[in-house]
């Protein structure tokens, strides 16, 4: 009836506007975190499967909230449209650059860290001018910076695109992409782009020991980059049976928690000296 449908109109509009408070107030709170720098940069180790060893870590940012922990899938989005990622995004890759130039200089030569990148940050004509810039500000060299991008990065401008990360490979600096698999752009810019290394998504993992169809795709990815001289990292690898298959099937790299979650610095040190990565 009538009656019952302006009742869920009602509800339903209360739960929108409770939604768009709750952004909002996340919004203004993401400002003042920027100013204040409450976030927190981790890192997951990202491992060999050939020589077992920490090859390189993944940065993921941590934001650290009124006592709470916000995850960074609910607050980048919201920092993307609100375009408060431009300025989160820089900050992110100079602290991500000076750490990772720490631990370089503390004996953890050939690591190799690996950086989240906005589409949006990524579209900025000054984004070059600022890695080049970054890299000599904390004299990283350009080889042990990875940034990781998603094929979203690739339509969104084609040409220029193209010209940014050619100029980037002239850097030295090394190009993933992440989650690959879940876009939706052709395959073809694996031959125009020079890409180094393709990070198969997590979604297909999961199940990778049980189902057949994920079995298949990640399998397809394998012999694709294979063929293309790409390094492929799986991620969200969680237990043995996984990481087994991986194996079987050919994949260099591994990431996730059957070797460990994202560590803050102190951890992530640790970890690597009890591999013996040095
Ligand atoms: P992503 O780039 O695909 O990162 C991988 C996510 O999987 C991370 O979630 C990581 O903690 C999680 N993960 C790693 N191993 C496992 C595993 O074995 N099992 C499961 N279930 N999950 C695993 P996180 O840190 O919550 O980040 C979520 C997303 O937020 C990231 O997805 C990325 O899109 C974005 N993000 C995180 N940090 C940054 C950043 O510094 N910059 C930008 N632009 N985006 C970031
Ligand atoms: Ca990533
Ligand atoms: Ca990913
Ligand atoms: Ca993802």
């Amino acid at each position: 009836s009538a009656r019952s449908d302006d009742k869920s109109y009602a509800v339903f509009d209360l739960e929108l506007g409770a939604k768009l408070a709750h952004e909002q107030k996340l919004v203004n709170d993401l400002k003042l975190a920027l100013v204040s720098e409450e976030f927190e940069l981790y890192f997951q180790p990202q491992l060999s499967l050939q020589s077992q060893k920490v090859i390189g870590a993944e940065v993921l940012i941590r934001w650290f909230r009124d006592g709470n922990w916000v995850s960074p899938a609910e607050f980048i989005p919201l920092a993307e449209s609100a375009g408060l990622i431009v300025e989160l995004g820089d900050w992110i890759l100079r602290t991500a650059c000076e750490k990772a130039q720490h631990l370089i200089s503390h004996g953890f030569n050939d690591l190799v860290v690996a950086v989240n990148i906005s589409p949006v940050q990524f579209a900025r004509p000054d984004f070059l001018n600022n890695v080049t810039e970054v890299l000599e500000i904390t004299g990283l060299p350009a080889q042990n910076l990875e940034l990781e991008i998603t094929e979203g990065v690739i339509i969104y401008n084609e040409v220029e695109t193209l010209e940014t990360l050619k100029a980037l490979k002239d850097l030295g600096v090394k190009l993933a992409i992440d989650d690959f698999g879940t876009g939706y752009s052709s395959l073809s810019y694996l031959k125009k782009f020079n890409i180094d290394k393709l990070k198969i998504d997590q979604s297909f993992v999961g199940h990778i020991a049980s189902d057949s169809a994920d079995k298949s795709i990640v399998k397809a990815i394998i012999e694709l980059g294979r063929n293309l001289q790409l390094t492929l990292i799986a991620e969200g690898v969680e237990e043995l049976e996984q990481l087994t298959v991986l194996q079987d099937m050919g994949c260099d790299e591994i990431q996730g928690y059957y070797f460990s979650r994202p560590l803050a610095e102190q951890d992530f040190i640790q970890f690597m000296q009890n591999y013996h990565v040095k």
